[in-house]
């Protein structure tokens, strides 16, 4: 059984893509168009966004989101010392400095006292990422920011859909998005979006993601070309359509393990009660996690690790200084973290075996 069964998740709609992109092969348009504007605009309604850009990938959404915020060299951003490695590149990128904090234990999410214990004089913004799919404490998150003056970019990669306080993250504030072919909104390629309320921030993006151009051989500010391909676009706004239908059978499959489980004594995922997460990934912890993996993997069960280095035990951070046990929480938990298999194809019947195994070879 494996991780992840992209084939099986996009079956029922595959009709629907097919024909979403001949139409698109056939428009003439191969850069911007009326298919990227579709989709920006449909993304933008579907999570209450007043404004949504797309562009070639999640990093670069980010790195152009922190960009248009007036992050430079010199400037540190406050970012979680659990995540994947892009959240901290587009810092690197922008000449700023990733300054890593510990999650919090129950949730894996940005804590929002680290984050104040980490400002300092040159903290230009905080980057949280809504790990898992689950949404950080953005209230907490927004209070710190407020009171220091700081800039906030949400990396929201793997939780399109999720809620925060019965809203849906992107309503408010300036996300980034992946649309990775594993990400719960995928293409069939890379692409990516940010998404904001901020109409400042939208115009600069606007600019960058362009070559720094509204009109043509005419250049404002140093730019890079980061597109939406019109193709994925259209590919996007198939896909977004059964994004809720996805989702709902994600959060089905997470309330069997979390059910099971926890009759069973067994760690799993802690929600707040304002959080409606949308279960990109479904980790549990264990202990002696690698032979756990292997005894899951010898029953035919597919895992992974997300994430098995963290950034700041990576040899492209080794100039940074960060000694191993400077995060003894990020780094504990990238020794213990285990993605169970996640897929919207998935049968009662596979999530059963899943839990069966889980409990017999803990
Ligand atoms: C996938 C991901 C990214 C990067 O997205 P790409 O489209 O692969 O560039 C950034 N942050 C997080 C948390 C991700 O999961």
């Amino acid at each position: 059984m494996p991780f992840l069964d992209l084939g099986a998740a996009s079956a029922p709609i595959q009709p629907g893509i097919e024909a979403a992109l001949l139409h698109a092969a056939r428009s003439g348009y191969f850069i911007g168009g009326p298919e990227l504007e579709q989709f920006e605009t449909a993304f933008a309604a579907y999570l209450g966004a007043p404004h949504c850009l797309g562009v070639a990938n999640g990093l670069d959404a980010l790195y152009l989101g922190l960009r248009a915020m007036g992050v430079g060299p010199g400037d540190e951003v406050i970012v979680p010392g659990n995540t994947y490695i892009a959240t901290w590149l587009a810092v690197s990128q922008c000449g700023a400095v990733p300054v890593p904090v510990e999650p919090r234990e129950d949730t894996y999410n940005l804590d929002a006292d680290a984050v104040a214990a980490a400002i300092t004089a040159r903290t230009r913004a905080i980057l949280p990422v809504h790990l898992y799919g689950q949404p950080a404490d953005m209230d907490a998150l927004n209070a710190v920011a407020a009171q220091h003056g700081l800039q906030v970019l949400q990396d929201a990669a793997q939780a399109h859909g999720a809620s925060y306080k019965g809203q849906k993250v992107g309503a408010s504030g300036t996300c980034t998005w992946s649309f990775y072919p594993s990400k719960n909104l995928g293409a069939l390629g890379d692409g990516g979006a940010l998404t904001t309320g901020d109409a400042a921030i939208a115009e600069a993006v606007n600019l960058l993601r362009n070559y720094g151009s509204a009109v043509k051989y005419e250049n404002e500010v140093k730019g890079v070309n980061s597109r939406l391909d019109p193709l994925q676009a259209a590919v996007l706004g198939v896909k977004l359509e059964a994004l809720d239908k996805a989702t709902k059978r994600r959060r089905e499959i997470a309330a069997q393990y979390s059910a099971a489980f926890a009759k069973a004594g067994l760690d799993h995922p802690v929600v707040p009660e304002w959080a409606d997460p949308v279960w990109h990934l479904y980790v549990v912890r264990h202990d002696q996690r690698d032979a756990f993996q292997h005894r899951l993997a010898d029953s035919g069960i597919g895992t992974v690790i997300h994430y098995p280095i963290p950034p700041h035990l990576q040899k492209a951070y080794s100039d940074a200084g960060h000694a191993p046990g400077s995060l003894p929480l990020s780094e504990r938990l990238a020794r213990e973290v285990l993605s169970l298999p996640m897929c919207p194809a998935q049968t009662d019947a596979q999530t059963e075996y899943v839990i069966d195994r889980v409990i017999a070879l803990s």
